[in-house]
């Protein structure tokens, strides 16, 4: 018997084998697919040399606060690069707002509008470390630093719309709808506020970054150190059912809720598995990795600099198109999100071929064809873009959700950020990642603080977990076979 089973190799299944492990506990983790690193793959898709990240891409939360960095993974081959410019929205004038690092530097190039850029998100930026303290921890808790956390609750609360009416040009407001808009709920919801808040406040704090090599360096770290402290990997079992799971003290499962009730049934107390039965998941993804020959060839100068491109047009554009998915219709218009990771990382290109990673924001569980509505919003900011396409890897939701089970319908946040699961999640409950089944813990990105690749609902679900080990009695001893990766 170990002291802890982990289910599934993202990166908060990583965390919280991590934190266990460096309490000198036993840890084996189980993943059902050949390699680990869930959200954090990177591959060749398109063409040989150049590096696709087959689903996240930027990490300003990964770099910037909280647990990942708390860690020494540069040890262990985990470095990150930065792009000239951190994210850029560009409009049909052939203008774009432009965000980077420093928030004089943003406001001076947003005009009339920089100074309310300044008041909105300056005392976030220079706050972040206490905010983000308070906010990647389960919400029922006593706040750290309630001061700022009043100062970001009065604005995070309101709906993206609402905030919007601060700014004046579509420069400004086109790049809060972007940010808002990773929520993917309609921007007229309350709370849509918070995760644009965040995004640029992490952006202004420590700019938008990428891990070298590609996202899967990052949990390539994290099983690396894991091993360090005599934790070990499976690769290629799929838990099905509790019998599945070896015998152990503690179990954390980086799976959906659903997910969860499928594997543990009657295990689970009807009141928790009815609560999980009724989480709720979010519109889909789109994912478009290409390979394009020379770049996109953005109008706007400025695109051509940025590790992130926004793609959709005005506020009202993108608020229009994330209504839409919401309600089940696919816009012709999709919100795309554009990250040219090799400006940063020129190692992901092979010569002049580049790899080019963009998805779009889609119904949930969309069946249709979604690549040419991405590829001519691309065209339309960027003309001649389609003409320089070398190779091209295409996933709809199912082939998402097929490749990991926790993106339900393309939901790649493993839930919806909607009002209330935006601040409780999987359930209402002092301690969320508890299940009702002594021991077991629910640690994927359907707990606090969410979607994301930080670390943090692993690492918090694994201190409840610490608690129960502490509480229990002996360690166990480590398995015997070596880690199997
Ligand atoms: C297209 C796309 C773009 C994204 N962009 C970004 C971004 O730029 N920045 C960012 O921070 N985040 C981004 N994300 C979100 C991010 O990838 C996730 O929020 C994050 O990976 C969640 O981590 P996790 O550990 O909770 O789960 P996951 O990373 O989903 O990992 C879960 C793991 O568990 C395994 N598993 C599931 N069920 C079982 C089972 N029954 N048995 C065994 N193993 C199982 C899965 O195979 C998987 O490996 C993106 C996601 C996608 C899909």
């Amino acid at each position: 018997m170990v002291d802890a089973v982990v289910v599934g190799s993202g990166p908060n299944g990583l965390a919280a084998a991590v934190v266990i492990a460096r309490e000198g506990y036993s840890v084996t983790v189980l993943e059902a697919a050949p390699t680990i690193g869930g959200g954090t793959r990177t591959e060749e898709l398109t063409f040989p040399g150049v590096l696709h990240d087959l689903c996240s891409a930027v990490h300003p939360l990964a770099v910037s606060t909280g647990f990942l960095p708390s860690l020494p993974l540069a040890e262990h081959g985990l470095e990150w690069a930065w792009p000239e410019l951190d994210l850029v929205h560009p409009l049909d004038s052939g203008r774009a707002g432009v965000m980077v690092r420093s928030i004089d530097e943003t406001a001076a190039g947003l005009g009339a509008d920089g100074p309310a850029w300044r008041r909105t998100f300056g005392p976030l930026a220079s706050g972040f470390a206490e905010i983000t303290d308070d906010l990647l921890r389960p919400f029922l808790h006593v706040p750290a630093h309630p001061i700022r956390m009043v100062g970001f609750g009065v604005k995070g609360l309101q709906p993206a719309t609402l905030l919007a009416r601060r700014w004046k040009t579509d420069e400004a407001r086109g790049l809060f709808a972007g940010v808002a808009a990773h929520a993917i709920q309609p921007l007229s919801r309350p709370t849509t506020s918070a995760v644009g808040l965040m995004l640029v406040a992490a952006g202004h704090h420590v700019g938008w970054p990428v891990a070298v090599g590609g996202s899967r360096a990052i949990t390539d770290a994290l099983a690396a150190l894991l091993a360090e402290h005599g934790g070990t990997i499976e690769t290629g079992v799929q838990v099905r059912s509790l019998r599945d799971v070896p015998p152990a003290r503690v179990t954390l499962f980086d799976v959906a809720p659903a997910a969860l009730v499928a594997i543990a049934g009657d295990a689970l107390p009807p009141r928790i598995r009815k609560a999980y039965v009724r989480f709720r998941h979010g519109p889909g993804s789109y994912k478009v990795d290409l390979a394009v020959e020379g770049g996109v060839p953005w109008a706007a100068a400025e695109a051509r600099r940025a590790g992130t491109v926004h793609v959709g047009g005005t506020f009202e554009e993108i608020a229009a198109a994330e209504q839409a998915v919401h309600a089940g219709r696919m816009p012709d218009k999709p919100f795309v999100l554009v990250a040219q990771q090799y400006l940063a990382d020129p190692s992901r290109s092979a010569g002049d071929i580049h790899p080019i990673w963009a998805y779009a924001h889609v119904p949930h569980a969309y069946a249709g064809d979604a690549t040419g509505a991405i590829l001519a919003q691309i065209e339309r900011f960027a003309p001649g873009f389609r003409d320089r396409i070398v190779g091209s890897h295409v996933r709809n939701p199912a082939a998402l959700e097929a490749a990991n089970a926790n993106f339900v319908g393309g939901d790649i946040g493993t839930g919806a950020n909607d009002p209330l699961q935006v601040v409780f999640r999987p359930r209402i409950a002092i301690d969320p990642y508890a299940t009702g089944m002594p021991g077991v813990y629910l640690c994927s990105a359907a707990t606090p603080p969410g979607g994301g690749v930080h670390g943090m609902c692993g690492a918090n679900a694994a201190a409840s977990a610490l608690e129960h080990l502490r509480s229990s009695g002996r360690r166990q001893a480590a398995p015997a076979p070596p880690p199997s990766r």
